[in-house]
């Protein structure tokens, strides 16, 4: 490969959308990654996987569903194991007001009955009286969806550098896209963390063809599967930058909605309890800063996989104009500030 032209600081999700956005480009780029081997302390690995950019529009701001809806096909076409088959929106009886509150606040989704429940997802008949089918939505496992973006990487030779801890300042290529997630906090300050704690389960008695979220006023959660008996139930939202284990309180919390959803959760077998914190700027929405020849790419959020395409979209775009390079993407989106 030629002498990079381009650094990328970080092999999370944003790191890995953004360094082969460049390489599609033509721009000469590597990775270095700190962790000894992919997604090691990444908070990437943490993910669900959901992209659904319409469920969420119902609790964050307008831009993520317009960003994030491009971001299907996005992974679609570099990760064909994204599954294409919606999500369910569902409430016990006495949080029914619940679902009617979340349709008011988003679109693109059809009001379905208990039959159409069952027809979707057998194993949820006779569970729910009414759902909400958004079926333009999608799901990818993020630790096998970064593999394939470091495949991709590799077969366009470029190479991820493992166990190299670098910073910005130090890089010596004409660009450096710093992608260190909330490592980047010294040169962006009002970068925080909001804690997430997600369980891995194998249940292998239930079958789930799209993710579920169940609302509560509380503390709304989600069920994803991930094929073979595997879920992923998640996430806890906390301001809170505390590292460490997940708390008895969430686990009990996050293993209740799965017995909620189905009682066959119950004989699940806990694989994994993780949880990290998730990088966010004061909106919650994501941004690229120039500095010099320094883009700090960052402020995923919740939105990490939904998100990380249109995020490297616009660092490719940013580093295309430090490089002098034509733009081929006229129509970016733009950050709206409040
Ligand atoms: C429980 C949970 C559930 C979530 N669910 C979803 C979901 O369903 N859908 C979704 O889209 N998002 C979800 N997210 C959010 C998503 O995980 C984050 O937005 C995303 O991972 C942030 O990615 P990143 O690449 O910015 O940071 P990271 O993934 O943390 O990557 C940063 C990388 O930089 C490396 N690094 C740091 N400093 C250096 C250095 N100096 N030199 C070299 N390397 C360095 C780190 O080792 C790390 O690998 C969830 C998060 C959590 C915690």
């Amino acid at each position: 490969m030629a002498d990079p032209t381009a650094v990328v600081i970080g092999a999370g999700v944003a790191g890995l959308a953004c360094a082969l956005t460049l390489a599609e480009r033509g721009i000469a780029v590597e990775v270095v990654e700190r962790g000894r081997t992919l997604g090691d302390g990444s908070c990437s690995r943490m993910a669900g996987g959901m992209l659904a950019p319409w469920c969420e529009r119902a609790t964050t701001e307008p831009q993520v569903a317009e960003w994030g809806a491009s971001s299907i096909g996005w992974w679609a076409e570099r990760f064909p194991e994204t599954v294409l088959n919606g999500s369910l929106v569902v409430a016990q009886p006495r949080e029914a007001a619940e679902l009617t509150r979340f349709a008011a606040r988003t679109e693109r989704f059809d009001w379905i009955d208990a039959d159409r429940v069952a027809e979707l997802e057998p194993d949820l008949a006779g569970r729910f009286r009414r759902a909400l089918f958004f079926r333009g939505e999608a799901h990818l496992d993020p630790r096998r969806a970064l593999a394939a973006l470091a495949s991709a990487l590799q077969q366009r030779g470029v190479a991820i550098r493992f166990g190299v801890e670098l910073a910005p300042q130090d890089a010596g290529t004409e660009v450096v896209v710093d992608c260190r997630g909330l490592a980047a906090r010294d040169a962006l300050p009002d970068l925080r963390g909001v804690r997430g704690e997600m369980v891995v389960v194998r249940a292998p008695d239930v079958s789930l063809d799209r993710p579920v979220r169940m609302l509560h006023p509380r503390l709304p959660l989600y069920i994803v599967p991930r094929g073979e008996g595997v879920f992923m139930i998640g996430a806890t939202m906390i301001e809170s930058e505390r590292r460490g284990p997940v708390s008895v309180r969430s686990a009990v919390e996050l293993l209740n909605a799965a017995y909620a959803l189905h009682p066959a959760f119950a004989e699940a077998d806990i694989l994994e309890l993780g949880a990290d914190l998730r990088p966010a700027f004061p909106d919650n929405l994501p941004e690229v800063r120039r500095s010099g020849r320094v883009l700090h790419a960052n402020g995923l959020y919740r939105h990490g996989f939904l998100l990380a395409p249109v995020l490297a979209r616009k660092t490719a775009d940013a580093a295309q104009s430090i490089l002098h390079m034509e733009t081929s993407d006229a129509d970016l989106p733009q950050r709206r500030r409040a």
